[in-house]
């Protein structure tokens, strides 16, 4: 499999192709051709699977295509996840996957004050990047708007879980538009995290990899 033969817009194929990557992960060669046909996807798939661009390719890809039919700066897919490391690394993944495209992106996280965030909702994004608790006091503040949303990606659901964010996940599904297509990736699947899985997705497919790099142990 080659990323050639994942039917891509040329302007991804050509940011990918600068980013040196030679073939997709295991994850991407799944997520990416099934993505692209508008399904939901749980994958179990830990950091160093290549997941992200898993989901950004595809996510870059519909909201390109679908740029007339919403307007543009308007956010059209939101990725929840929970640490701000987390979040400024999905930002310059979609960044790097789009630079050759006219989306943008814009990530928010708390523990630092919150103007240059607020400044950038202002001036409009098409996929936001955000960790729980900012993001739902940014709406209260009205600075975010999720009725334009299309793509909802929650990523890391077991470390969400485990740090306490749960309910605050909750909230901001509760907030969704019904109509839409999500994907939720975590690295295990306890009985929790499938509970919270199945209130999330409609029919997905399920995608299981282990990392495509050994982690390194100290
Ligand atoms: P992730 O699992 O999304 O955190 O990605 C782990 C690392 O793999 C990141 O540094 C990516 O830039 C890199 N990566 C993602 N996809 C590929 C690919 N197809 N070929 C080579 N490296 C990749």
């Amino acid at each position: 499999m080659t990323f050639d033969q994942l039917n891509l817009l040329p302007l991804i194929l050509k940011a990918v192709h600068e980013e040196g990557y030679e073939k997709p992960t295991p994850i991407q060669a799944q997520a990416i051709p099934e993505l692209l046909k508008g399904k939901d996807l749980l994958g179990c798939a830990q950091t160093g699977t290549g997941k992200t661009a898993a989901f950004a390719i595809p996510i870059l890809q519909i909201l390109t295509n679908a740029e007339k039919e919403v307007g543009r700066k308007k956010i059209k897919s939101l990725i929840l996840t929970p640490t701000r490391e987390l979040a400024i690394q999905i930002d310059e993944s979609f960044k790097a996957y789009g630079r050759h495209l006219k989306l943008v992106s814009t990530v928010i996280f708390g523990g630092v004050p919150q103007g240059a965030q607020t400044q950038a909702l202002q001036r409009g994004t098409d996929i936001l990047i955000a960790t729980p608790g900012r993001l739902l006091d940014l709406i209260q503040q009205g600075f975010v708007k999720l009725s334009d949303l299309r793509i909802f990606v929650l990523d890391e659901a077991d470390r969400m879980l485990d740090m306490g964010f749960v309910h605050d996940v909750k909230k901001v599904i509760a907030l969704l538009p019904a109509k839409r297509q999500s994907l939720f990736f975590s690295a295990t699947m306890p009985g929790e995290i499938q509970t919270l899985a199945n209130t999330i997705l409609t029919q997905p497919v399920m995608v299981e990899v282990t990392p495509f790099r050994p982690l390194l142990k100290n």
